[in-house]
Parts: structure tokens; sequence; C-alpha cells
């Protein structure tokens, strides 16, 4: 709508230099600009990014992308990528990435993307006391919230993995718990069409798709998978967008079917340590 009125507005503007401007075109030029009435709650930088309608996954065909890890490296080009496509995302952020990354992290929660906990350095939480599952979720709050002012809504486990100690902790600190059903395996194939022809398959209405954003790969073929995904009939949503997520209660897992996938964590890179040890490093 303000683009259009734009190109109006400069047509008029061209005509009137060419020719004696009509009574009309003068009459409309002159008016007065609207004064803003001032209220009292009018706060001009209140809001940076304008509310867009919300998506409504129970009428229109939905998918999840999530993003584990993070802030990546590549976060700031694929946050450009999600916004040119009008697509949201979840990013699962690990507390040690924001703190070396809150700018990344700010503009995730700016530009109206869902934020989770992925914990602080990344431990397997089936191997950790439950003092430590406490520890490194709530480090993650905190780094989360003094970066961006907000704090993450849900909780994912490194891998996957979770015992009744997380779900207890997560019961503590009242977050769901959120897992995926569709792998991009990005992390382990590292190649633009691997990557772009596993979510295809793995893509379903309302499905979670586990990616990474400190996989090059992933965030250079995004731009095409959006494009795909648009074209099926997708609109690609935060999480919170979900049918069945507004009515999750804490230590509740999402979506239901995940925690008895019993393939779930070979799509996360759990095997082998190595893998993992380079992913999102600084300088890697
Ligand atoms: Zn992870």
């Amino acid at each position: 709508m303000k683009s259009s009125t734009r190109i109006v507005l400069a047509g008029s503007c061209a005509l009137g230099l060419l020719s004696a401007p009509t009574t009309a075109w003068s009459a409309e030029q002159h008016k007065p600009a609207p004064t803003p009435k001032p209220t009292a709650t009018a706060k001009p930088t209140a809001k940076p990014t304008p509310a867009p309608k919300p998506v409504d996954c129970t009428k229109v065909k939905c998918i999840a992308l999530t993003f584990d890890d993070g802030p990546g490296k590549y976060a700031d080009k694929l946050l450009a990528t999600l916004k040119k496509h009008n697509a949201k995302a979840t990013f699962f952020l690990e507390g040690q990435y924001v703190k070396s990354r809150p700018a990344f992290a700010k503009l995730m929660v700016t530009e109206g993307h869902d934020i989770g906990n992925h914990s602080y350095t990344h431990p397997k939480f089936t191997e950790s006391s439950i003092e430590d599952i406490r520890e490194e979720l709530k480090k993650t709050q905190d780094v989360v919230k003094k970066a961006t002012g907000k704090y993450p809504t849900t909780i994912r486990p490194p891998y996957g993995l979770l015992d009744d100690d997380t779900k207890t902790v997560a019961a503590e600190m009242k977050m769901p718990i959120v897992l995926w059903n569709g792998g991009s395996r990005d992390w382990a194939t590292k190649n633009e069409k691997a990557i772009y022809d596993e979510v295809l398959k793995n893509a379903k209405r309302d499905g979670v798709i586990l990616m990474h954003d400190w996989v090059a790969q992933t965030v250079t073929v995004m731009p095409k998978l959006l494009t795909e995904l648009k074209k099926q009939g997708y609109h690609v949503v935060a999480v919170s967008s979900l049918p069945g997520f507004k009515t999750l209660k804490p230590a509740d897992v999402f979506p239901a079917a995940a925690a008895q996938d019993k393939d779930l964590s070979a799509d996360s890179p759990t095997g082998d340590p190595d893998d993992f040890a380079q992913s999102p490093e600084d300088g890697n």
C-alpha cells in the first residue's frame, strides 16, 4: 500500500515538472500534512517491527524451521533471508554464543522470531545432574534476557536428549520442551542440495524441522528452500504459531509425537562428538 502510494506521488511530481500543475494536483500538494494526535501512550520507538497479521495454522498449511546451537556466525545473513521471504523461525540458542554474539540474538527478537533455551554449554542432560541441568538453563535464560530484553519461552535439550530430571526442571521453570519431527542432517552433509532434498523429504503440515545456523550451506540454500516451500503452499512460521502450542503446559513435549520417535537423535550431531566439536566455534 505504502509503496504504491509512493509511486503515484512520484508520477505526479514528474508530471508537475513537465507541465503546469493542474488545480487538483496543486491543491493536493498544498494540503497541510495531518498532524499525528499525541496520546499518553505514544512511543514512536517502542515497536520497531510492526506486527504483521498472524498466520492461522488451523486454516493454512504451516511448517516451522528451527535452528539450534546459535546464534551462529551466519545468523545475520539467515535473518536477512527470512525477512525477505516474510518467514518466521525459532532459534534454540546456546548461552555461550548469546554471550559472544548478543547483537544477533537481539535481532532475532526484534524481527519477531521465537527464542528457545538450548543450554549454556550443550551437555547431554541425560548424563548431567539435576543441579547442572538447572544451572545450564538458568544461565541461558539470564544471558538471553540481558541481550534481548526477553526470556526464552521453550527448552530444547541438547541432542534432543531428555530424562525425568529435565522434565522436573522444565516444570520448575514453567516451560514446555520443543523437539522436532523432521531433520535436515545439515551438520553431517554440509551440502546445499542434500540439505534442500532432506528438508523437502521431511516437510509436512505443522512439521518442526531441525537445522543449524552455524552450517554455511544451510544459510546459503535457504532462499531456494523458502521459495520451494512457499510454492508447495507452506507458510513458514515460528513454533509458537503451530496448532497445539498455545495449550502446552510446563514440561509438555512438543510436537507430541516427537516424544515417541526413536530415531530423533539421528538428526542431531549426537553420535560423533568430533562433528560437534568443530560446530559453532568462532573461526571455524
Ligand atoms: Zn544442539
